[in-house]
This record gives structure tokens, C-alpha cells and sequence, in this order.
């Protein structure tokens, strides 16, 4: 089901989505090589706090998981694509990290991701995250009123595959309200004008992910959370949570 959003629920969104933009700035203004993944999750926690924000991410078990997710970001490096978790290892010169945040105020969930590097950037790297932005942007320019979900997967993916990059199967965007994960599923790829059509109220986390080496194929890894890629190449991750809105698309995760 499909919770439609008033408009004060709307706005309440957006608070709950400053308070990501803001742990997201923090995770990565505390990221450098040498620094080791736990304080960047650390950085983010106190984002939180001091915003008196619930993780929507802390403690979160799906049915496939074997323990219950120990951290309020998944730190995503290099191969890893997604659901990576923030512990002891540092982060070295030229790597590829993905943050990805969620906050619960006042009721409502905000869901955000960005990918960026540290220390001096592989080209490769620079132009594989440019790509992940620019199909986070297509995917927000197709989400008004009218259009449907297929219109935004087929955005985001044309811009990924364009590019020559992968995108994992079985991974995408959400709706989002109440809690993180809610209906519609939002794909990275699809066909214009087919699945459900876009209103007023609704709210939807749209998240390319791609991958550097072209293939969609990827793995979980031992940890029964990291999603890396199967050719070991890197991968880029970009997300905001938008509300659907007839003024046009409303970012409810910038700062
Ligand atoms: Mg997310
Ligand atoms: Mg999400």
C-alpha cells in the first residue's frame, strides 16, 4: 500500500531529511585516509543525537540478515556496492566510499547516500560517481505528478548504462514514510510509461547504484550484509528521498 503524505506530514519529512543531509556532511567531512570507518559512523551518531533523531538503520534485521545491522550508516568501499559495515578498517589514499544515512524524527523516516573519494582520486572514480549524481538528478527531473515509476527507473538506468556502467539487480529505490522501506519499489532500470502512476503526497527514495567494471553482477559478502561487486571493480552509490509533489519533485534530503 501506498500511504499518500499531507503536506504537514510532508514538511515533517523534510526535518527528518536535514537531520540526514547533515550526518551525511559530518561522516564525510570526519572521512580521510587513515581514519578508520567506525568514525565516520560515530561522526553521523552524533548528528543524530544531538538532533534528538532516531537510526532507522541501528538494530534493522531483514529476514536475510544474519545479525542485526550494528551501525547508523552503511559505509560502502570501493567493491563494495552497498550495506557495508563501519568498523576497525581505515580508509586508505584514493578510495571509493559510499555513505548512506537514515534519521527518524518526529515519526518520519529521511534516507539519503552520497560517494565520494579521499585522498587523490582515480579518474575512473571521479567520472563513475559524476555518472551516479547525474542519474540521481535524471531520476528526480522524471518523479512528477503524472509520470509513473517506470518513467524514473527508466531515467536513472539510461544514464547508468549510457555510460557503460552495471547496475546490481535486485537493488533500487523505495517509497518511504512512517519507516525506511515501504511501497512502491523504485528500480534502477526500467520502461517508460508502465508501473504505478506518481501523485501528490507521495515519497520516494531514489538510489542509483553502479558499477565501475560494466557487469550487474555482485555477491554478499561473509559479513551476510556487504553487497560487493563480482568483477572487483568499484561502485558508486547516490540517494535522495523525494516527495512527489505538484510544484514538481521536492528534495526532502538536501541540507
Ligand atoms: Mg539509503
Ligand atoms: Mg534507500
Amino acid at each position: 500500500m501506498v500511504e499518500i503524505k499531507t503536506n504537514a506530514s510532508l514538511d515533517a519529512m523534510r526535518e527528518a531529511g536535514r537531520v540526514v543531509a547533515r550526518a551525511l556532511a559530518a561522516a564525510r567531512e570526519a572521512a580521510a585516509p587513515g581514519v578508520a570507518l567506525a568514525e565516520l559512523d560515530r561522526a553521523a551518531r552524533e548528528v543524530l543525537a544531538e538532533a534528538g533523531a532516531g537510526s532507522p538503520f541501528l538494530g534493522y534485521r531483514p529476514e536475510w540478515a544474519p545479525v542485526p545491522f550494528p551501525a547508523v550508516v552503511c559505509l560502502s568501499v570501493n567493491d563494495a556496492i552497498v550495506h557495508g559495515i563501519p568498523g576497525s578498517a581505515r580508509l586508505a589514499d584514493g578510495d571509493l566510499v559510499s555513505v548512506d544515512c537514515g534519521a527518524t524524527l518526529n515519526g518520519w523516516v529521511g534516507d539519503a547516500a552520497v560517494s565520494f573519494t579521499v585522498g587523490r582520486a582515480r579518474p575512473e572514480d571521479t567520472r563513475l560517481i559524476a555518472t551516479a549524481e547525474r542519474a540521481l538528478e535524471a531520476g528526480i527531473a522524471a518523479a512528477v505528478v503524472g509520470n509513473r515509476i517506470g518513467d524514473i527507473a527508466h531515467a536513472v538506468g539510461r544514464v547508468c548504462r549510457d555510460a557503460g556502467y552495471g547496475i546490481p539487480d535486485g537493488f533500487g529505490g523505495h517509497g518511504i514514510g512512517r519507516t525506511m522501506h515501504e511501497d512502491p519499489g523504485v528500480p534502477n532500470e526500467g520502461r517508460p510509461g508502465r508501473g504505478m502512476r506518481l501523485r501528490h503526497g507521495m515519497a520516494l527514495a531514489i538510489e542509483p547504484m553502479l558499477i565501475g567494471g560494466g557487469t550487474d553482477d555482485h555477491y554478499t559478502a561473509g559479513d551476510g550484509w556487504t553487497i560487493r561487486t563480482l568483477d572487483g571493480s568499484r561502485a558508486a552509490h547516490a540517494e535522495h528521498t523525494v516527495a512527489i509533489t505538484d510544484a514538481g519533485p521536492r528534495v526532502l534530503t538536501a541540507l
